[in-house]
């Protein structure tokens, strides 16, 4: 039997694996004949038109984050499973002669024609479309000529809210919220009229909306849906669906024809097209057993998905549109950990039918598994707190049923990940990834496949993802002692793929903190830092920078306020105090971040390092030079200690303080550091915080001496950034600490574990790397070229950003509070 498949993407490559196993395995589950399981005279051809073998086109995105083609390319075939005819595209059918001509004009006979050609993006017809700059997103080509950094976008969409065919109103409002604060401008209810270009040289210039609007950009991306590629099956007359796709029945099977056959986003079966990887496995499967004689049918199609949308999660699953008669919602807007939760449940609240999640989506492999089995307890129970944040609470893996699906791309049970797991087969998620697939598509379940391995009692390691199977206190350790100095290089060496968005920034941070001399934005590095290390600013709501420079003990003289007072008229900047006793300058253009701190390094001023995780302020009360109860100098402790410490990268942001009495006006306890002024000498508190959940720090030295204090602390802070988790502030570590302050005191005060003297080499070291990252930038042109907001045209001011005046400053103008953003 010849089989002729046109189409090597994610579908085609797995008709042609399943097909391959069964000839070889002789079937899977039994749904195979016996005597139809000898390969001999099944001969599989696959044509590709793109000039590479099937790649993971779900992870298409991770290649602007440094993965290349090699990393996301799928499993190799080879010569025996297929002959994979690279570069070579089918022009047209002849099913009479049941032949293939491709575009170079040769003829291939088949017996049995697979269609797997996928998809096209949908390009709307307006005006100027195809004009140098415009671009659409589906192949790794096509991300060639994206390949480009640092912009700031608009999303324009015609409909009411974002990503409205898979979550509602509310889910969307926090959505646009969530990525306005990455500096993604958002157009909701827009029509796009015409896509304007320069007359000069017909590239893009921008895009004019039907109400007038005109929204400048170097670029357009059509990012506008996707129609199936079935313009071969319609000029050989095979009919197709009402929105494209080649009718196929449950079998796979062309209504017409029984020797074509058609899967994936080609295939339109009951009546719909399906643009997920899933029922496109599901189709693979089913045509590769009846192709051998088999009797699968399609099972149907789980339209569940779980998406990043620029770093925010998005999940929608089952009746996520409350459809079925009589549902309940259950709604959950949390605007202070910005999370939208809503479960649909049957009309008596016994089941549940499907959901949306937006900003948190950790539980949504265990929701989308309970879908259709009986809840156990009050649905909001699975949707609030501690439950759909991190699992703790609400929906458990143990009360799944075995027949729950975890994987939902490739078809994996609970009970077939138990059998894996209790079989000896897999001990950890990489383990279970081989066995069974799951985890393997999408990535979504592989939170529950670690609950799962939890809950049946094997140990999970602390490793920092799955491509570090070391925690980051092993990882440092591995970095400082083979001194490496590359993500790259450390990924190679001791990680295994191409890496993520939880170790890089990790990695990232581990660098820095060991080698304070080298910048951040240089080589690699500069792609592994997160937005706001990345343009050394924070980014806020409307796409603009904020400027902070270090006033370290929050002292500032006359003159240097005046220079900010002018930067800030100048440049039309809004000023505040911040809480941190420095000033705000807020509302700057990503291209006028380098004049603004020219003028401020010239006179003095230092990075704050308010982006970064790293030491922030140290805050101090006027102490004994001006105040009648101070009984230190805590205004000049507070200096000294945030000059030693300027640009020390850790784990999370850093604060300390100075009170120069125990009124504790610099409300010290609730620094990570805090320091209280005795009669005698300073008493030293670590492990506090503000914010989210408040703690006073603990107490760890008494009436040291200054020389004594600052050398526990520089002790207690490499200590922290050696042995922490990431983003893990002092206060948890302590806590998880075994032993806690006590322990801490052994190590740090007395010396138990023999390190202090490497402590202490370590903050030396950094003490006489640190070097200002502003100044460095301006010292640089090739760091300088990286603050342009547009590629095209460097220096450009973005005609988006527009301002208005509220209280005699200049504040993000009205069009942004369209937007329903919750506050941080
Ligand atoms: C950026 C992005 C993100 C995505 N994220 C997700 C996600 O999170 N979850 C999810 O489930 N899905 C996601 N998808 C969709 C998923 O990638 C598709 O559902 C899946 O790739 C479909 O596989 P397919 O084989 O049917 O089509 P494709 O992968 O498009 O493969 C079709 C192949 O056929 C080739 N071809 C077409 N015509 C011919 C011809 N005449 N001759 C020879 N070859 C031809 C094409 O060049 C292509 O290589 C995403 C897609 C994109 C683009």
């Amino acid at each position: 039997m010849k089989v002729l498949v046109i189409g090597h993407g994610m579908v085609g490559h797995r008709f042609v694996e399943m097909l391959h196993s069964r000839l070889t395995s002789g079937g899977s589950g039994g749904v195979v004949p016996p005597e139809r399981h000898r390969g001999d005279g099944v001969s599989v051809t696959v044509l590709s038109e793109e000039p590479r073998p099937a790649y993971d086109r779900v992870a298409l995105s991770s290649f602007f984050d440094g993965a290349d083609e090699e990393t996301l390319r799928l499993p190799e075939l080879d010569p025996g499973q297929a002959d994979l005819r690279l570069g070579v595209a089918a022009a047209s059918i002849d099913r009479h002669r049941q032949v293939v001509v491709t575009s170079a004009g040769e003829e291939i006979g088949y017996d049995e024609l697979v269609l797997a050609t996928g998809s096209y993006p949908f390009v709307p017809p307006v005006a100027g479309h195809d004009a140098p700059g415009c671009f659409v997103y589906r192949t790794l080509e096509d991300l060639e000529a994206l390949r480009l950094l640092g912009l700031a976008p608009h999303v324009v969409e015609l409909a009411p809210h974002l990503m409205a065919a898979q979550i509602d109103e509310g889910g969307g409002a926090l959505l646009a919220g969530l990525v306005g604060d990455l500096g993604v401008t958002v157009h909701c209810g827009a029509t796009t009229e015409r896509v304007t270009t320069d007359p000069g040289t017909g590239r893009v210039t921008g895009v004019a909306l039907a109400d007038g609007t005109h929204i400048g950009a170097g670029l357009v991306v059509f990012a506008a849906g996707i129609r199936p590629r079935d313009q071969l099956a319609r000029v050989c007359g095979l009919p197709t669906g009402p929105r494209g796709g080649v009718v196929v029945d449950e079998t796979c099977r062309s209504v017409t024809d029984p020797h074509v056959w058609a899967i994936g986003e080609v295939a339109c079966l009951g009546g719909q097209a399906f643009g997920l990887v899933a029922p496109g496995y599901a189709m693979a499967e089913t045509a590769a057993d009846r192709l051998l004689g088999g009797q699968a049918t399609f099972p149907g199609a789980d339209l569940s998905a779980k998406l990043k949308l620029l770093g925010v999660d998005v999940a929608s699953f089952g009746d996520a549109k409350a459809r079925t008669q009589g549902a309940l919602e259950v709604v959950v807007n949390d605007p202070v950990r910005r999370a939208y939760g809503k479960l649909v449940v049957s009309d008596d609240a016994t089941t549940l039918l499907g959901g949306i999640l937006v900003g948190d989506a950790s539980q949504y492999a265990m929701l989308r598994a309970m879908v259709g089995a009986p809840l156990s307890e009050d649905p909001s129970a699975l949707i609030t707190g501690g439950s759909i944040r991190s699992g703790e609470k609400g929906a458990g893996v143990g009360a799944l049923p075995d027949a729950a699906q975890i994987c939902s791309c490739n078809a994996v049970t609970k009970g077939r990940l138990l059998a894996a797991i209790d079989g000896g087969e897999a001990a950890d998620v990489p383990g279970l990834k081989a066995c069974t697939r799951a985890g393997t598509g999408c990535g979504s379940c592989v939170p529950t496949m670690k609950q799962l391995l939890e809950s049946a009692g094997v140990e999970q390691s602390r490793a920092i993802c799955e491509h570090f199977a070391m925690s980051r206190a092993e990882l440092l350790q591995i970095i400082a002692g083979a001194g490496i100095r590359t993500f790259t290089e450390v990924i190679e060496r001791h990680g295994r793929g191409r890496g993520c968005d939880l170790c890089k920034p990790a990695v990232a941070s581990i660098l820095a903190s060991l080698h304070s001399g080298d910048h951040i934005l240089d080589g690699e590095r500069g792609a592994l830092q997160d937005t706001n290390d990345r343009h050394l600013a924070n980014m806020q709501r409307n796409g603009t920078y904020s400027v902070v420079p270090r006033v370290p003990g929050g002292e500032i003289t006359p003159a240097k306020l005046k220079v900010l007072a002018e930067v800030a008229e100048d440049f039309g900047l809004y000023t505040k105090i911040t809480g941190g006793q420095r000033i705000d300058l807020f509302g700057a253009r990503l291209e006028q971040l380098p004049r603004i701190w020219k003028r401020l390094v010239d006179a003095g001023f230092e990075s704050g390092h308010a982006y970064g995780k790293a030491l922030r302020t140290v805050k101090s009360c006027v102490g004994s030079t001006w105040c009648r109860y101070g009984v230190q100098d805590s205004v000049g402790l507070a200096i000294e200690l945030e000059l030693r410490y300027r640009g020390l990268r850790s784990p999370h942001k850093v604060k300390g303080g100075v009170s120069g009495c125990a009124r504790e006006c610099a409300e010290a306890r609730s620094k990570d550091f805090g320091v209280i002024a005795t009669e005698h000498g300073w008493n030293l508190y670590v492990g506090g915080n503000g914010g989210f959940r408040p703690r006073h720090a603990d107490l760890l030295v008494q009436d040291a001496s200054r020389e004594e204090l600052i050398a526990i602390i520089d002790r207690f802070l490499i200590f922290y950034i050696r042995t922490a988790d990431r983003l893990q502030r002092t206060a948890s570590w302590i806590e998880a600490m075994d032993g806690g302050p006590t322990h801490l005191r052994s190590v740090i005060v007395d010396d138990s574990l023999g390190i202090c003297a490497s402590l202490d080499e370590a903050m030396a070291a950094h003490v006489a790397q640190y070097r200002d990252e502003w100044r460095a930038v301006l010292e640089d042109p090739g760091r300088l070229a990286k603050f342009t907001s547009f590629v095209n045209a460097p220096g450009a001011p973005d005609p988006m950003i527009t301002f208005t005046e509220e209280r005699g400053q200049l504040v993000p103008a009205p069009a942004r509070s369209l937007l329903p953003l919750e506050p941080k």
